[in-house]
């Protein structure tokens, strides 16, 4: 995800991403909104559930990425995290491999690229740019979209 996002999910949501690891949202900018509601959603449901808005009980994502064209999301380890939090995550997670991870328009996983490509959700016109070709096994496996994304940014 690029810094304005980033920046942008962090300052909205400073307690929920405290223990985010230094590499931050490892996903395409496609999924801001999905993330941004997420977050929103799950710090909606803290509320609810009554839960003291401090570092030691308010949930924690340690790991956010992409994993396989799906949003994984890990929480911290020391502080519980609800059932109705896990489904609010699992069924961004089912969103996500329907929503470009790279313009968030609607999307979804090639499963004929699985074969030494990286499995992304992707929307027809990204594929088409990103992906012009089929990839054979002894091609070296390009970067994930995503962070070919970051580079071209990073270099211009
Ligand atoms: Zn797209």
């Amino acid at each position: 995800m690029n810094p304005e996002n980033t920046a942008r999910l962090l300052a909205a949501y400073p307690l929920l991403y405290r223990e985010l690891r230094e590499w931050g949202f490892e996903c395409g900018d496609g999924w801001f909104d999905l993330i941004w509601y997420l977050s929103a959603d799950i710090e909606s449901a803290a509320r609810l559930e009554g839960i003291p808005e401090t570092a030691g009980s308010w949930p924690s994502v340690r790991i956010l990425k992409q994993k396989f064209g799906s949003l994984r999301v890990q929480f911290g380890f020391d502080v519980p995290v609800s059932k109705s939090i896990r489904a609010l995550v699992d069924k961004a997670s089912e969103r996500s491999t329907e929503t470009c991870e790279l313009c968030g328009a609607p999307g979804m996983i090639d499963r004929e690229c699985e074969q030494g490509a990286w499995v992304e959700a992707l929307c027809a016109s990204c594929r088409k740019t990103h992906r012009p070709q089929r990839q054979t096994r002894d091609q070296p496996r390009p970067l994930p979209v995503w962070m070919q994304e970051r580079n071209n940014k990073g270099s211009m």
